[in-house]
């Protein structure tokens, strides 16, 4: 991972102009004042959902101040199984949206960059297992040295309520295990990061774009999961649910991520068609 963003820091540094287009990239215009207006009332939405929804995702800030759950705890347990039976249906869904995005990018093509997403959908399909991990606290995360396998804290476990919730995170380390430790997408990656900054003025290279493009690939994975099992419940909720772990008070990132709210902000820009069902279809 570190390779990669060094490797995009060089091609940013050379570029005099940030923001001029290179060879190949497609210039993307920011928001216009309307669509920005929508995407803030798109955010009002998920996280009003947040405290209205019983089965709501805890945002990130209040999963970080909990104490450490017990493997054994029922909360933890359910979550588990949860992850566990829902991960076969998470991966045909990431293996889908990655095709789609590869299209959509316009990176599909070339034979290097077939060869590398076949290569990723087969690191995909032989991830098998969620391993609940008390000291993991808040977080998932997946070691390349170990790549069948997502490991899952428990009070994050715990805190995702939902079917949609679950999915969503689970295709976010899916797509990391998909771009692998040589990055093996990281010319889709470096797209998904290069309009995402043009829509919103935000800096979001380097492992930034790639923690934007697995959040990316949770949001359509859910989406498209969504849209296969319908049931009584609204789906601007149900969607609301694959993103509002970022309905955070304390809203700080770092130089690998954007802040949480800044991540939703994101998403929607790069979205506009969850933007739009957030906002149409409320209850
Ligand atoms: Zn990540």
């Amino acid at each position: 991972m570190r390779k990669f963003f060094l490797v995009t820091l060089l091609l940013v540094c050379l570029s005099p102009a940030g923001a001029q287009t290179r060879p190949g990239q497609r210039a993307h215009a920011s928001l216009s004042p309307e669509a920005k207006a929508l995407l803030e009332q798109a955010i009002g939405v998920v996280c009003t959902q947040a405290k209205l929804d019983p089965k709501s995702s805890i945002a990130i800030d209040e999963m970080q101040a909990r104490p450490s759950l017990p493997l054994h705890s029922p909360e933890a347990r359910a979550g588990a199984e949860r992850a566990q039976r829902l991960l076969p249906v998470a991966k045909d869904l990431v293996i889908n949206s990655l095709r789609q995005l590869s299209t959509e990018y316009g990176v599909q093509g070339s034979r290097y960059y077939n060869l590398r997403l076949r290569q990723a959908i087969a690191r995909v399909n032989s991830v098998k297992r969620v391993r609940p991990d008390m000291d993991s606290r808040d977080n998932a995360s997946v070691y390349l040295s170990r790549p069948h396998v997502i490991t899952f804290g428990t009070i994050f476990l715990a805190g995702l309520r939902s079917d949609e919730g679950m999915i969503s995170v689970l295709a976010h380390e899916l797509m990391h295990i998909a771009d692998g430790d040589n990055d093996s997408l990281r010319t889709l990656v470096r797209a998904v990061g290069n309009k995402a900054s043009d829509l919103t003025g935000l800096d979001i290279h380097g492992q930034r774009s790639e923690e934007v493009a697995c959040d990316l690939i949770g949001a359509m994975a859910a989406r498209a999961y969504i849209a296969s099992s319908p049931d009584y419940e609204s789906i601007a909720r149900r969607l609301a649910r694959s993103i509002q772990h970022n309905c955070v008070d304390l809203d700080e990132g770092d130089e690998d991520h954007l802040s949480p709210r800044n991540t939703i902000r994101a998403l929607l820009a790069l979205n506009p068609g969850l933007v739009r069902e957030l906002i149409n279809d409320r209850f």
